[in-house]
């Protein structure tokens, strides 16, 4: 049960989201009170023991950590810890009745290795490498304004200076692009992975959400760079909840709203 019966702010909800404005708020001295429907908080961002007598905690759903901003981990005093992946993806596939497959990650030599043997040429990791230092350019310009005041659109295509890639990313459907930089369809759907997931949209949807799903994918931490949490998610999120309750939030589990 709450302590009191009046607050400044009742947040519903304990995941990450609402751990953050929680430890905010109470900071800035308001009182504030977390009210989660489950036994715990953290949301889709948790872990779990998976394997029985080994003490390693693993995320449950959400799992790797790319658009979490360091100034709230600084801000917070989180302590909270990612490491590098050394391998992004693996797409199996079969050629020419051959099973082979499509590896991003291991090092640049062996993903340019591993392109080379599944498209026959060196021409798509030259256009993959364009294409993510593009989108890497990109990161370093758009991230930092994921926490600054909404620009409006004519200040971040200043920001973004550069109207080949605006036009691709920002008004045209993310399918023409790909289409125009990739020949090899298996190449396309991995290049696609982070702009449809979840969506429900296709690559030429003139919505554009296929566009601001990829663009999320791609700027994290101005680098694009998708890190796991040591701990899983729930490391991240039990720091959470351990600076939101220092501030001095309250926070109640098994209280659905
Ligand atoms: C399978 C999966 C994988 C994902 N992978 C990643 C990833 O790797 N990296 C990444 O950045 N994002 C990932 N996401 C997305 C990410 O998990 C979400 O964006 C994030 O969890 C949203 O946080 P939130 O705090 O807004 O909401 P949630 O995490 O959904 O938390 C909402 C909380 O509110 C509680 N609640 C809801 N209704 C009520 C109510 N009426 N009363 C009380 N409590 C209520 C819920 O129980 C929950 O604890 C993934 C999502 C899924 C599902």
């Amino acid at each position: 049960m709450p302590e009191r019966t009046s607050y400044d702010a009742v947040i519903v909800g304990g995941g990450h989201n609402g751990l953050v404005a929680a430890a905010y708020l109470a900071r800035a001295g308001r009182s504030v009170l977390v009210l989660e429907r489950l036994d715990h908080t953290g949301g889709a961002a948790v872990s779990t023991r998976a394997f029985t007598g080994i003490d390693a905690r693993l995320s449950r759903y959400s799992y790797l950590v790319s658009l979490l901003p360091p100034a709230i981990v600084r801000d917070l005093g989180l302590r909270f810890a990612v490491r590098k992946r050394t391998v992004s993806s693996y797409t199996p596939a079969v050629r020419g009745g051959r099973p082979t497959g499509l590896l991003v990650g291991g090092g640049e030599a062996r993903t340019r290795e591993s392109f080379a043997e599944l498209t026959g040429s060196e021409r798509e990791f030259a256009a993959w490498q364009r294409f993510y230092g593009t989108t890497r350019r990109l990161a370093e310009r758009v991230f930092p304004t994921l926490t600054e005041p909404l620009p409006t659109r004519a200040a971040l295509r200043a920001a973004v200076d550069d109207d080949t890639t605006w036009h691709a990313l920002f008004e045209r459907p993310l399918g023409e692009l790909v289409e125009e930089t990739f020949t090899d369809d298996l190449v396309r759907g991995v290049v696609l992975t982070d702009a449809l997931i979840g969506t429900f949209a296709a690559a030429h949807d003139p919505s554009l959400r296929q566009n601001r799903c990829f663009l999320y994918h791609v700027i994290g931490g101005g680098t694009g760079d998708w890190d796991v949490p040591l701990g899983g998610m729930g490391a991240l999120t039990d720091a959470l909840a351990e600076a939101a309750r220092g501030a001095g939030a309250e926070i109640v589990t098994d209280c659905a709203v």
